[in-house]
């Protein structure tokens, strides 16, 4: 069956930016969060974002607000029982997950494939908390979804080849480039991008250069445009060193 209604779970930086994008993409949305606020705040980041993709002449006007219409904010999570597929977005706490990940279970039909974004949890694990452990996958979208090209679709040790496979082209629909990644900490991203981190403050605090002068290294020489030193991170490196 064409999936048309998805659920999405969590309001906040990722929750917002997945809801946009399969809304852009022509889906019925349900974004689920525990507090209305969150789900107003979220509601405004999308209308913002997609203002930047009127701006730029990537979507109309009238594009936005059917965008924005096709989303509809929950916090009764019962709501995401119709749902064909939801992806989960919640804060990154075991026990929240395991939670809501036994709750699907119960509330979706058997045939949904449940999905979370989670950067460091276990796909198995969450699995193991629900009768369809097949069912279960990751689909890692990168900050802002809107934007980022890439989502790492995670086999859990159950997840079946269908549902890899209809995840994948999910991605694919929503204009995203899908990677195949197995469960393992970090997931590819996370697992190299730690290291890299650690040792540009390694070079902070061994005096090699100045954050700013690693970030240049990083923004000019090996183009990544933000460059990797979050100031925070910089100053505490500065110090200790
Ligand atoms: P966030 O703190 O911005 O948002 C989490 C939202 O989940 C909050 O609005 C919170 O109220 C809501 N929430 C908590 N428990 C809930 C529940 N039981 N039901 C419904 N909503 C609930 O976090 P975020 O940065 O959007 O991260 C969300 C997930 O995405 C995490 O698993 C994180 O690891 C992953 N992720 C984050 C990034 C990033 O750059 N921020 C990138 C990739 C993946």
């Amino acid at each position: 069956m064409a999936m048309q209604r998805i659920g999405v779970i969590g309001a906040g930086t990722m929750g917002d930016g997945i809801a946009h994008v399969f809304a852009r993409s022509g889906y019925a949305v349900v974004l689920c969060d525990i507090e209305q606020r969150f789900l107003d705040r979220a509601l405004s980041t999308i209308s913002k974002n997609l203002d930047r993709e009127v701006a730029k002449n990537k979507i109309t006007e009238s594009q936005k607000s059917d965008t924005l219409k096709r989303v509809e904010p929950v916090i009764d999570r019962s709501q995401l029982a119709n749902c064909d597929f939801v992806v989960e977005a919640a804060s990154e706490k075991l026990e929240i997950k395991l939670e809501l990940f036994r709750d699907l279970d119960r509330l979706c039909r058997p045939e949904v494939i449940l999905a979370s974004n989670t950067s460091s949890i276990s796909i198995t694990k969450l699995a193991a908390a629900t009768g369809r452990p097949a069912n279960v996958i990751g689909m890692h979208f990168f900050n802002p979804v809107p934007v980022m090209q890439l989502v790492e679709v995670v086999r859990g040790l159950a997840t079946s080849s269908e549902t890899f496979q209809t995840v994948r082209d999910l991605a694919t629909k929503l204009d995203k480039t899908p990677v195949e990644v197995n469960d393992s900490p970090g997931f590819v991203s996370n697992r190299v991008l730690m290291p890299l981190l650690n040792e540009a403050m390694y070079a902070v605090m061994e005096g090699v250069a100045t954050p700013e002068a690693v970030d240049e290294v990083f923004k000019l020489g090996m183009a990544h445009p933000m460059g990797r030193l979050p100031r925070h991170h910089a100053r505490t490196a500065a110090r200790t060193g």
